[in-house]
């Protein structure tokens, strides 16, 4: 069941958009396929995958954490390695090349921490392409690092000032963008979900992490017994299960934001928490966080690429069948899985990420030491440091603001941005 039918995967998935967005729709659908079947636009992905990608990236076995932990061996697929630092990458690229070759020379896209806006960005960049990012304003204030770093690479980012101001009402522009401007125009959307054909666009680019890992591990003789991935939108965990999606083996398992706790309110907990129900959002059927009348939840999770009310509906679907498990891992466990593999591997593993790791530390121990446990690091922690230092040395790290504020305001010689342009 690895590609949709009719744009379904079983009772989820499916198109239900305004009628201006169907043509846009059907027009990529025809045009993805036409692409994908094309040895030439394969080849110039393949080109740049490892080029300016930097493919492929390192399966890494982690000798001490194996030991320590003592059961399963622990292999982390480096995917943070990835050029911008994330597996979000692939799928903007692939997206960025495909607008390309449909002739559209306008990209938008949404975003919300900005991790995708970022890896939009920079594919923008090295393809030529002209971008605009949506975010919600609330984020491009609490996000600034991410936004100076889009606006490095060219793009206009576009602060959202309806509804909540967050990454829902940035959507909901983007696509109101895309149906004003469906000629010139490709909506490059973010995370293996949306209304189809996005799901299998996004699964099919992300799915080079998988298909990485299974040759991998046969060219090392590597005995995999489960496959864990940390579960947003679920781009990173489709495309690392991707190849073994329709085989029993391994086992995959997704882990979830479990934010502070079980309540309503506290997590992102769609396939495993108190508030997981199913229904139609920007798009797509599948399992969110809502309440009785059908209305979004607010969440809560440490990491914002896994802080969402929805999940994929293929993740939905294989959730409902068994062959995907969901677990729910705490901001605390994560926190501690960064510390663990940053001190006893020198792998910085990002928030998002660090829930897939604190996983595999719990299921390494219950299986046997000729086994492996394969973690997809989806991204690299560097980004986190505004994140992670409150938590771990928060006086030092408010002192050092305070003194940067100081030494900015005092300090008449720094150049204007002008001076770039
Ligand atoms: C955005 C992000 C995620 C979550 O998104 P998915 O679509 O579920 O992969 C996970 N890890 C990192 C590093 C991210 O930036």
């Amino acid at each position: 069941m690895t590609y949709s039918t009719d744009g379904f995967f079983d009772n989820y998935g499916g198109k239900y958009v305004a009628e201006v967005l169907r043509r846009p729709l059907d027009e990529l659908e025809v045009a993805f396929k036409k692409y994908m079947a094309d040895p030439e636009f394969i080849e110039e992905l393949n080109i740049i995958r490892r080029d300016y990608i930097g493919r492929e990236t390192p399966l890494y076995y982690a000798p001490t954490a194996t030991k320590l932990l003592g059961g399963a061996q622990i292999y982390i697929k480096l995917e943070g390695l990835a050029n911008t630092g994330a597996h979000k990458i692939n799928n903007a690229i692939g997206q960025c090349l495909l607008a390309k070759r449909m002739g559209k020379q306008r990209i938008i896209a949404e975003t919300g921490a900005g991790q995708h806006g970022l890896a939009t960005a920079a594919a923008c960049a090295k393809l030529g392409l002209d971008c605009t990012i949506y975010m919600g304003e609330i984020d491009v204030k609490r996000q600034q690092p991410n936004v100076a770093t889009m606006e490095m690479y060219g793009a206009k980012v576009h602060a959202v000032k309806s509804g909540s101001r967050t990454l829902k009402d940035a959507v909901n522009e983007a696509m109101r963008d895309w149906a004003a401007h469906p000629d010139t125009t490709h909506y490059v959307l973010g995370s293996a979900l949306g209304p189809a054909p996005f799901p299998d666009i996004v699964r099919e680019f992300q799915s080079v992490i998988g298909y990485e890992v299974e040759k991998q591990c046969k060219e090392r003789n590597i005995d995999v017994a489960a496959m864990v991935a940390c579960v947003g939108g679920g781009s990173n965990s489709i495309g690392f299960f991707a190849p073994f999606i329709d085989k029993k083996e391994p086992r995959l398992i997704g882990a979830e934001a479990g934010g502070i706790g079980p309540g309503v309110g506290e997590n992102a907990s769609r396939m495993t928490g108190n508030a997981s129900r199913e229904g139609i959002v920007q798009g797509y059927k599948s399992r969110f966080l809502l309440d009785e009348d059908g209305q979004a939840l607010p969440t809560r999770s440490i990491s914002a690429g896994l802080d969402y009310m929805g999940i994929g509906p293929q993740l939905a679907a294989l959730g409902a069948s068994g062959r995907v498990e969901f677990t729910s891992i705490l901001d605390k466990e994560a926190l501690e899985a960064i510390q663990f593999f940053a001190k006893n591997e020198g792998v910085l593993f990002a928030m998002e990420s660090a829930h897939a790791g604190a996983a595999a530390m719990k299921i390494a121990k219950e299986l046997p030491k000729d086994k492996a446990v394969i973690i997809n690091m989806s991204g690299r922690g560097d980004k986190d440091l505004f994140i992670t230092s409150p938590v771990f040395r928060k006086q030092e790290w408010i002192d050092f603001l305070k003194a940067e504020v100081e030494r900015l305001e005092s300090d008449s010689e720094i150049h204007s941005s002008k001076v770039m342009n």
